[in-house]
C-alpha cells in the first residue's frame, strides 16, 4: 500500500504533460490536484486534460481535483515593429493607446482602465521586474518613463504595478468565458488571480458555481495587507510567489509566505504554496538542494499542499518531478519538521481529535462530512494521523485532495450509529495497512443528514468492542 503523506501535491499540465500516459504517471506518482492554466492553452486542451483526470481517477481508485486558474487582469504592452527594442538605463521611453506597432521611443499599453490610477513617480515593472521604468508625467492617454533598469524588452511582456491598486475588475472577459466552461470541466477549485480586495473574490463569487472552491492567488501587495478580509471569503489561498516576488522585494517573499500559511490556518482555510519549488528539475532530472530544502520549509511551516508549474507543464521531467516532490515531504512529515505552526485558533472538535491522538492513542479519525468543512477543520490540528473523510458529495470528495492529510471516500448515506462504526471501520481496514487491534476516532454530525450538525466524537477499537 502507498504511504500516506499528508501534504497534497499540485501538478499544471501543459504541453509536456497533456496526454493520457503523462498524466496516469503523474497520478500514480503523487499528484493529488492537476491545474488547467487558462493563461495558456485552448478550451478544447483543457476540456481534454479534464476528461483524461477523470476517466484516470477511476482507473487507480484515488480522488483527483481540477483547479481551472484563470488567467486575471495580467497587463502587457503591445507589440514592436521588430519584435523588441532594447531600452538604455536613463532613456526616456512613452506607453501610450495608440494602435500602432511600438518601437524604441513608444509602445502601446491597451489597458485604457488604468491610466488613471498612474501618477507620477509610480515604477512599472516589466518582464517579470527585469525591466523598472518610472512615471515623469501622464496626461491621462500618454503616460512618459524614465528607464530605471534596461534592457531587452519583447512584444507583449507582462507589466507589475506594485504600489497602486488599480481599477480594474478580478475577472476579464476572457476570464467570464473561462469559468462560464468550469462546469464542462468538471472544476472543483477556480483560482483567481491578481486579487487586490476582497471585493475582488466576491465579484468571482457570483461567476462560479456554489459547490466550487474559490482560492485567492496572493500575489499583490493589497493582497498581503488585506489578508483577513480576503481569507473571510475565499475557500482557499495560494502563495503566488512567482508575481508576489516581482510586486515586492523577493528577499521579503519567505516571511510573507510563513505568515500566509499561518493566517490561513487561523481561519481554517487551505493554503498552497506555489512557483518555482523545483525549478532546475525542468531540465534536469534531480533538484537542487536549496529546492528540497524550499519545499520542506513549506512542508514544515504547515502548508496544505506544493505546487508544481514548469516542471510538471513545460520542463523535461514531470513525473521525476512529482516523484521528487512526493518523497520530500514525505521524509520531512516523518522527521517531523515543524517550524512555528499556529494552533491559536484550533476549533474545540480540532482539539479534541488531537487529545484523542495524544491519551488515546488514535491512530485514524473517519469524519462523516456533507460539505468538507469538518474534514477542513479536523486537519487544520494536524493531527499527524490520516484523516479519513466520508462523505455522499463527490464536489466534497474531489475538493478534499487540497487539504492536508486528508483521505477521502465517496460513501452512502448514513441512517444509524450502528452503520456509522461499520463503514468507518470497513473503510480504514480496507484502505489502509492496520496491524492487530487499533483505535479510530469517528465524527460525526446527529442527527445525520443535518449539514453543520458534527457533535459526535466515538473512539472505537477495531478488531474489539467499541469503547465509546
Ligand atoms: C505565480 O505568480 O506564482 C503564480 C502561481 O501565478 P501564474 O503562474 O499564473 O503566473
Amino acid at each position: 500500500m502507498e504511504q500516506f503523506r499528508r501534504t497534497k501535491i499540485v501538478a499544471t499540465l501543459g504541453p509536456a504533460s497533456s496526454s493520457e500516459e503523462m498524466i496516469r504517471k503523474l497520478a500514480i506518482a503523487g499528484v493529488d490536484v492537476f491545474r488547467l492554466n487558462f493563461s495558456h492553452g485552448a478550451h478544447e486542451t483543457h476540456r481534454q486534460n479534464a476528461s483524461i483526470i477523470r476517466k484516470i481517477e477511476k482507473e487507480i481508485g484515488k480522488p483527483l481535483a481540477i483547479m481551472m486558474d484563470l488567467q486575471g487582469p495580467k497587463i502587457r504592452i503591445g507589440v514592436f515593429e521588430d519584435g523588441s527594442i532594447l531600452l538604455k538605463q536613463g532613456a526616456k521611453f512613452i506607453l501610450d493607446m495608440e494602435k500602432e506597432f511600438g518601437n524604441s521611443k513608444r509602445v502601446a499599453l491597451p489597458h485604457p482602465e488604468i491610466f488613471e490610477a498612474l501618477r507620477e513617480g509610480t515604477e512599472l515593472l516589466l518582464d517579470d521586474g527585469k525591466i523598472r521604468l518610472r512615471i515623469e508625467d501622464n496626461d491621462g492617454s500618454k503616460i512618459i518613463t524614465e528607464v530605471v533598469d534596461g534592457g531587452v524588452l519583447l512584444n507583449k511582456k507582462g507589466v507589475n504595478i506594485p504600489n497602486a491598486v488599480l481599477p480594474i475588475a478580478a475577472l476579464t472577459e476572457k476570464d467570464k468565458g473561462d469559468v462560464a466552461i468550469a462546469n464542462e470541466i468538471d472544476a472543483d477549485w477556480v483560482a483567481i488571480s491578481f486579487v487586490q480586495t476582497a471585493e475582488d473574490v466576491r465579484y468571482a463569487r457570483k461567476f462560479v458555481s456554489s459547490d466550487v472552491g474559490i482560492l485567492a492567488k496572493i500575489e499583490k501587495p493589497s493582497a498581503v495587507d488585506g489578508i483577513d478580509s480576503i481569507l473571510e471569503v475565499s475557500d482557499a489561498i495560494m502563495v503566488a510567489r512567482g508575481d508576489l516576488g516581482v510586486e515586492m522585494p523577493y528577499e521579503a517573499v519567505p516571511g510573507i509566505q510563513k505568515m500566509l500559511i499561518n493566517k490561513a490556518r487561523r481561519h481554517k482555510k487551505p493554503v498552497v504554496v506555489a512557483t518555482q519549488m523545483l525549478e532546475s528539475m525542468i531540465s534536469c532530472h534531480v533538484p537542487t538542494r536549496a529546492e528540497v530544502s524550499d519545499v520542506a520549509c513549506a512542508v514544515a511551516e504547515g502548508a496544505d499542499a506544493v505546487m508544481l508549474s514548469a516542471e510538471s507543464a513545460s520542463g523535461n521531467f514531470p513525473e521525476d518531478a512529482v516523484k521528487t516532490m512526493a518523497k520530500v515531504a514525505l521524509k520531512t512529515e516523518a522527521d517531523g519538521l515543524s517550524f512555528s505552526q499556529d494552533f491559536t485558533n484550533i476549533s474545540t472538535l480540532a482539539e479534541g481529535v488531537r487529545n484523542a491522538v495524544i491519551n488515546d492513542n488514535v491512530k485514524f479519525v473517519v469524519v462523516f462530512t456533507e460539505t468538507g468543512r469538518s474534514a477542513i477543520d479536523i486537519s487544520n490540528g494536524r493531527p499527524g494521523i490520516p484523516v479519513v473523510a466520508l462523505t455522499p458529495n463527490t464536489k466534497t470528495l474531489h475538493k478534499l485532495s487540497l487539504v492536508n492529510g486528508v483521505k477521502a471516500f465517496l460513501v452512502g448515506e448514513l441512517f444509524s450509529v450502528t452503520q456509522m462504526v461499520e463503514m468507518a471501520q470497513d473503510v480504514v481496514t480496507r484502505n489502509f495497512s492496520t496491524k492487530g487491534s487499533i483505535k479510530v476516532a469517528i465524527v460525526a454530525g446527529i442527527p445525520f443528514r443535518a449539514s453543520g450538525s458534527t457533535n459526535l466524537l466515538h473512539i472505537h477499537a477495531i478488531g474489539a468492542h467499541i469503547n465509546s
